[in-house]
């Protein structure tokens, strides 16, 4: 384990493996491209190892340059990508082939392709080290891959976490091991949003109220609040495809987090089995699923009275709250089940002073292994 601006990293790829991977890329390129003098480029500041290493595994003719782009600020990928330094050679009928040290979501690999769709080059090919195919969504398929790797913050071999790692021989993977991440479980109105604020702050974590980000996409008139806002309305429940990549979205915008509090999701065994494999493909799992126990007519007064005061529809309307019990005990108290043959079922009653009530959570939470 080493520790770079005080998060782990755990070993993951041997320089033997990388290694390995880049002469099998070489060997491939080279069978397309040894007749000809390609002109490799690296992408900055990543690449700086894999070129290296590639091109002494490359033993043909070639030239080399570098282009230097950048979208990641610390853990997260922001969406930007700035071009810092566009290519000084003249490429006019050359053999392009990029060298880059990771692809993921593609938003670089696209501004890549932009930049020298521009130019008069003949040939224009995508090499990356590491492909992390599961997030992927450019259009441009990569033409060679070293090794295919799953979604996993990485560092070393040219590659960092805010800038530091990058002279590691070895690719370390950031380490999961030490997150809290909790689904709290419990009907509309039983207090999951309150005591995830409460929960939040003691044990450092992330808070994602699937109900929160819809309202919040309604309120801005996204594509995804506008689909959401009917079934919402009604009591019914969104689709799941569009509330699992919903939440998937959420949290990879938090790679830094130390774990998560999940709100109001999954509410299907659709969720609950698709929330397991996400988590598994990033090293991560559940570690207790916590149900807010209270009894129906409570909840209803509960809801009544906050419906007063959060203007939210589903809320004011005594028929849509039960339609929205009808859709929990229908869909998603079978969930309890599924927990509990993980033995990660917990229930709490949530009847109570709210601070009892956060207290009586925070016994099961520091009670986990
Ligand atoms: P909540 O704020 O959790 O009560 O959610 C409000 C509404 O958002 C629900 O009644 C559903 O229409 C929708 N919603 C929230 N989370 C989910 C989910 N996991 N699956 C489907 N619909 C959801």
């Amino acid at each position: 384990m080493i520790k770079l601006n005080n998060k782990l990293f755990k070993p993951y790829l041997k320089e033997e493996q990388i290694l390995a991977a880049i002469k099998k890329m070489a060997a491939e390129i080279a069978e397309d491209y040894k007749d000809e003098t390609p002109l490799f480029v690296g992408v900055l500041n990543g690449a700086f190892m894999f070129v290296a290493d590639f091109l002494k595994a490359y033993q043909h003719p070639c030239q080399v340059s570098f282009v230097r782009l950048s979208s990641y600020q610390g853990l997260t990928s922001t969406g930007i990508v700035e071009t810092l330094l566009d290519v000084q050679e003249d490429m006019e009928g050359k053999s392009v082939i990029i060298l880059e040290d990771v692809v993921d979501t593609g938003r670089t690999l696209k501004q890549l392709v932009h930049l020298f769709s521009q130019t008069n080059v003949k040939e224009f090919k995508i090499a990356a080290l590491f492909y992390k195919s599961e997030i992927y969504n450019g259009e441009y398929t990569i033409d060679y891959v070293g090794l295919e790797i799953p979604d996993n913050f990485i560092v070393g071999y040219g590659l960092d976490y805010n800038e530091m790692g990058r002279n590691l021989r070895e690719v370390y993977q950031l380490n999961q091991a030490d997150m809290i991440n909790l689904v709290l479980f419990g009907k509309p109105g039983a207090g999951k949003g309150t005591q995830a604020g409460f929960l939040k702050e003691k044990y450092n974590l992330k808070h994602i109220s699937t109900g929160d980000v819809f309202r919040y996409n309604i309120k801005n008139g996204t594509e995804l609040g506008n689909l959401a806002k009917s079934y919402i309305d009604k009591g019914d429940l969104v689709p799941d495809e569009v509330t699992i990549d919903m939440l998937k979205d959420e949290v990879e915008k938090n790679p830094e987090a130390s774990g998560f509090i999940f709100d109001g999701f999954p509410r299907t065994a659709a969720q609950a089995e698709a929330l397991d494999n996400f988590l598994e493909s990033k090293d991560m799992k559940v570690n207790a699923t916590i149900a807010l126990e209270a009894d129906d007519e409570v909840l209803i007064a509960r809801l009544l009275e906050r419906g007063k005061s959060s203007g939210r529809s589903d809320d004011q309307d005594e028929s849509k709250i039960r339609n929205r019990f009808d859709e929990y005990n229908e869909k998603t108290a079978p969930l309890k089940a599924y927990y509990e043959k993980q033995g990660k079922f917990h229930s709490v009653n949530g009847i109570g002073d709210i601070a009892e009530i956060t207290e009586r959570l925070g016994k099961v939470i520091d009670a986990l292994d």
